[in-house]
């Protein structure tokens, strides 16, 4: 049994989610159906999720949201009509646009593009609407309950062998709608494979698979047939986005692979997330490689440092303090430096420094920001010679100068710190290496 997730493009309007329709009917097994909000219909189209948000600024600014709300009610009525369905869209959309006039909360208000295509596609399907707003839960700070969130889903579907279920919101120990953070629809997909236990996650959208680099940087660059978890996590958190980074946890446990498959291109086989690097079929040395702009990195120097017991701990407890998370720390005899990401120091380096200037007693403390990180992934990489010589030789052949160098335990990863102004360089010369 299959749980498929359909994403915003797919859901983009009539003839799309038409194209849906036909997949979802196409297997029998595609028995669970989450959805997104209606995304772009074109590059200058706006998600109904941002509109909704616009209704939420509107009614704040000026007491009502008549101008936003009429580009949600254009389009909701635009698909019931062109469907041919009825779902009682007028009637829906009043009752909506009263709760937003009546003060309703934010997260409320941008679930409501998730209920409407769910009830759309339901009927469309003629299934079972089942609403995940008393099935999903979140803690007091916004945390999800898995466990008590499986339990509800799996009460509740145990007697419907087919449904459609708005993704991105569930709501609160009060009932009141909470959603995830955006591109949350995957993760409510994730949390229904688990609780269904589906023999695969299927994510449609609207590219091709899981791609091995950056296509605005690399042209065409090949798809990834088959990748970890363990894979994907590291090429998510460096930026390469097919899927939101959370909605890995709920499957993964579970062993249920996720299929990455594309909604206008249903016969291309997509990209599968297996649980185990070892049943990847590829023979590839290097998985996928990306990267991130916008760090800084804070070099610390104090003779002596490595015999000195505590130092990392001194310099760690400033950042906790602070509130500032790391995301490397390579260190030499008598250096430590700490990769931090732009956004989390928020313009505050300078006060950092001051702070790790009075905890340590250092005898240098430098910044040095406009760092970009790239991340080379791939299970294959632990087992072979010469994968770190290949990185350093098509960099220093295309005269990039390596700032900082970080090889995770598992040696499935190579990350190399460079200038952002190498970063799309660094990037090429990597790929290139490594194609075959
Ligand atoms: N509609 C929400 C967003 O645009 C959630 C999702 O599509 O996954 O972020």
């Amino acid at each position: 049994m299959k749980v498929c997730k359909f994403g915003g493009t797919s859901m983009a309007n009539s003839a799309t989610i038409t194209q849906v329709a036909d997949i979802v009917s196409s297997d029998a097994s595609r028995a669970y159906i989450v959805v997104s909000a209606p995304g772009k219909r074109d590059g200058g189209d706006v998600k109904v999720t941002d509109a909704l948000y616009a209704c939420a600024r509107e009614k704040n600014e000026k007491g009502n949201c008549d101008e936003a709300f009429a580009v949600i009610e254009k389009r909701f009525l635009d698909i019931e009509k062109e469907l041919g369905i009825n779902v009682g869209m007028a009637k829906e959309l009043k009752a909506i646009k009263a709760k937003i006039e009546d003060g309703a909360g934010v997260d409320y208000i941008a679930s409501r593009g998730e209920y409407l295509s769910a009830r759309v596609l339901a009927a469309k399907l003629g299934v079972e609407f089942v609403d995940t707003q008393d099935l999903i839960k979140f803690g007091t700070k916004g945390e999800l309950l898995l466990d008590i969130s499986l339990d509800l889903l799996r009460a509740r579907l145990a007697d419907i062998p087919r449904a459609v279920l708005p993704g991105f919101y569930g709501s609160d120990k009060d009932g009141v709608v909470r959603t995830f953070s955006r591109g949350g629809s995957d993760i409510s997909g994730a949390i229904v494979a688990r609780a269904v236990g589906a023999d695969v996650y299927e994510n449609w959208t609207d590219v091709d698979g899981f791609l091995t680099a950056d296509p605005r940087i690399i042209d065409h660059p090949a798809i990834i047939d088959c990748l970890s978890y363990k894979e994907l996590r590291e090429l998510a958190y460096m930026g390469a986005e097919v899927l939101h980074p959370e909605s890995i946890f709920p499957v993964r446990s579970a062993g249920i692979p996720i299929n990455i498959r594309n909604t206008f291109n249903p016969s291309a086989k997509g990209t599968m997330i297996v649980a185990d690097g070892k049943q990847r079929a590829t023979g590839r040395v290097v998985t996928g490689i990306a990267g991130r702009k916008g760090f800084t990195i804070i070099n610390i120097e104090k003779d002596m440092m490595n015999s000195e017991i505590g130092f990392c701990r001194k310099a760690l407890s400033v950042l906790e303090c602070e509130g500032v998370s790391f995301e490397h720390m390579p260190s030499g005899i008598d250096t430590l430096s700490l990769v931090i990401r732009d956004e989390c120091l928020g313009g505050n380096a300078q006060k950092l420094v001051g702070k790790l200037r009075d905890a340590l007693g250092a005898d240098s403390i430098d910044i040095h920001s406009g760092l970009s990180l790239i991340a080379t992934v791939g299970h294959n990489m632990a087992s072979r010679h010469g994968t770190a010589a290949t990185i350093f030789t098509a960099l220093a052949d295309s005269h990039i100068n390596v700032r900082m160098i970080d090889q995770g335990s598992s040696e499935m990863n190579i990350i190399v710190g460079v200038d952002t102004f190498d970063y799309e360089k660094a990037i090429a010369a990597i790929y290139y290496a490594f194609s075959e």
